[in-house]
């Protein structure tokens, strides 16, 4: 490390053949001595306690780069490591149809095998398992490998089946368009699970797409669209009779850098007053383009579960749907669900690492 320049403000040393310009803020603020920093590896100096920091004094030392601050006296020691570590980035974008089978006998047992089946739910935000065993609450089984699972007033785990009366279209025998799972609900469950106990006789299956992706397409080729769909608000609602859920949100969701956060697209439960700011035809067409375009995309996964197939799903990304079935016997297609969360995912992966 070579110390290229100091003022009171800041200090630009070269690291690794590259310049990089500490301010003295975060310097102060990330002193790791015992005063400030606990064997915890949590941070115990408050730097809102003290007047502004400057930088009094700096040198490389053995390597090491010592600042001494005023007007509040402080010596701090940095390591090259910690002055040039950058947040850890995402897995690059995989896509849906470059999916393998992971056997549930190997994710079950062998860690190995379990985080090459959370690498494809964090990459592609979809990962599949095979030969679950086809018993009842055997979902919250696999989901509790890695993660807590999320109860919600549909219980601990669902049954998504055909019902003769049924209080949501999940519960009956129409194909189900590509949608978020409780659009309704804040925060919306992160991650989904769904395990068949049952195959359809005759249609019934799976699709699933990559909303992101589409949406991130969709800024390029119609950057209106995207607009009027990631800044206008819109409501979703649940109600039952029992349990009235709402949420309000914009179809796709923007991070503080504008890149696309999390899609909540439900035509089931969106609600619109007249007056609503997304009640106009413009917002109307930018959304039906959206909507057409994640049905049409080339990069679709369409799959007939078989009775211990599991899929496992990044619900604010990867949206699903079904085709339509005949429910002959009412002992048709049952699949078993239930919700967990995607941080839960990103934490055993990223313990790896
Ligand atoms: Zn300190």
């Amino acid at each position: 490390m070579e110390l290229l320049e100091v003022s009171e403000r800041s200090i630009t040393v070269e690291l690794d053949a590259e310049r990089r310009t500490c301010e003295a803020s975060w310097l102060r603020d990330h002193c790791r001595c015992e005063a400030c920093w606990s064997p915890s590896g949590q941070r115990i100096f408050e730097v809102w306690r003290e007047p502004e920091p400057v930088i009094e004094h700096a040198e490389v030392d053995g390597g090491d780069l010592v600042v001494r601050f005023g007007p509040t006296p402080h010596l701090s020691t940095f390591n090259p490591a910690e002055l040039a570590a950058r947040p850890q980035e995402r897995p690059p974008a995989r896509s849906l149809r470059q999916l393998t089978w992971h056997a549930w006998s190997a994710v079950a047992l062998d860690d190995g095998a379990l985080l090459s089946f959370l690498a494809d739910v964090e990459a592609a935000g979809l990962g599949l398992v095979s030969e679950v065993p086809v018993v009842d609450g055997q979902v919250a089984v696999v989901a509790e490998r890695f993660s807590p699972v999320l109860e919600t007033n549909y219980g601990r785990t669902f049954d998504v089946q055909a019902l003769p009366d049924p209080k949501n279209l999940a519960s009956s025998d129409l194909g189900l368009a590509l949608h978020t799972d409780n659009p309704y609900r804040e925060p919306v469950p992160t991650l989904q699970l769904l395990h068949c106990l049952r195959a359809s006789g005759e249609g019934g299956s799976s699709r699933f797409v990559d909303a992101m992706a589409v949406a991130t397409q969709l800024q390029e080729d119609d950057p209106e669209a995207f607009e009027l769909l990631s800044t206008t608000e819109v409501s979703f609602v649940f109600d039952d009779g029992f349990h009235r859920l709402e949420a309000r949100a914009p179809l796709i969701e923007l991070d503080a850098r504008g890149e696309v956060r999390a899609i909540r697209h439900n035509a089931r439960a969106l609600r619109l007053q007249a007056d609503d700011p997304a009640s106009s035809n413009r917002w109307y067409s930018a959304y039906c383009t959206f909507a057409r375009r994640l049905e049409a995309d080339p990069g679709l996964l369409e799959v007939t579960l078989a009775p211990g197939d599991l899929v496992c799903f990044d619900n604010r990304r990867v949206l699903h749907g079904r085709t339509a079935f005949q429910n002959r016997t009412g002992e048709d297609r049952l699949l078993q669900g239930c919700y967990a969360a995607m941080d839960a995912v990103r934490s055993v992966l990223a313990a790896q690492r």
